[in-house]
């Protein structure tokens, strides 16, 4: 598997308002992003690692998680990174209707304001399922889909010494999103390995902007 595959390549050339595949190019920051959370265990660890080295990421949680763990969701808002949305209970977007994908979405919203006050929030869908239906939805309601064009593999490799030899052999480029999970022990563990070493090289690591209809 290559780690660029062509449908991110073919999401690339729609417009950052429907589709975001990376940050801006110039400079030195790279765009953290962690899938699943919040994780009573593994996501605290995570923000532990950030907070140490200075990095702000963004966490696109899943609603029903968010609301088991509050304090954790209190935490990623102060520690200032972005407060994501993905869906309030990760079912499987291929088998849900549009009307049904956009109502997980809405419902996640509803739960992820009494954190942030923003009615809305960035999306990252589950297993990033895109359609043209649901790109059609996100134009007319000027959201966009919060993508990744640098996937860890962290779900496959299933251990952190993995993880971060293959980021350090192949590092993410200047604006690069990185897909990591921190419903599991790796993306914290690679993270505490490789941020002194990629600060220490000058890299920075910011949040993802959130979108103008995000209030
Ligand atoms: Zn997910």
């Amino acid at each position: 598997m290559t780690f660029r595959p062509k449908k991110h390549q073919i999401l690339g050339l729609l417009p950052r308002s429907v589709v975001q595949t990376h940050g801006p190019r110039r400079g030195t920051a790279r765009f953290l992003s962690f899938d699943d959370g919040p994780h009573p265990e593994h996501t605290p660890r995570l923000l532990d690692v950030l907070a140490q080295h200075g990095a702000r990421a963004s966490f696109f949680v899943v609603g029903r998680h968010a609301e088991q763990h509050p304090a954790i969701v209190r935490r990623i808002v102060e520690e200032g990174h972005l407060l994501g949305n993905h869906s309030y209970s990760h079912q499987h977007f291929g088998r849900l209707g549009t009307d049904d994908q956009v109502a997980e979405l809405e419902r996640a919203d509803q739960v992820l304001a009494a954190f942030d006050r923003r009615s809305r929030h960035r999306i990252r869908t589950p297993q990033g399922h895109v359609s043209l239906p649901l790109l059609g939805y996100f134009a007319g309601a000027r959201r966009s889909l919060a993508y990744w064009c640098y996937d860890s593999l962290d779900y496959q490799h299933g251990d952190a010494a993995s993880v971060s030899a293959r980021l350090r052999h192949l590092p993410p480029a200047p604006g690069d999103i990185v897909l990591m999970h921190d419903d599991g022990p790796c993306a914290a563990a690679a993270l505490a390995e490789l941020l002194p070493i990629w600060r220490e090289a000058g890299w920075t690591f910011a949040a993802l902007e959130q979108d103008a209809s995000c209030a």
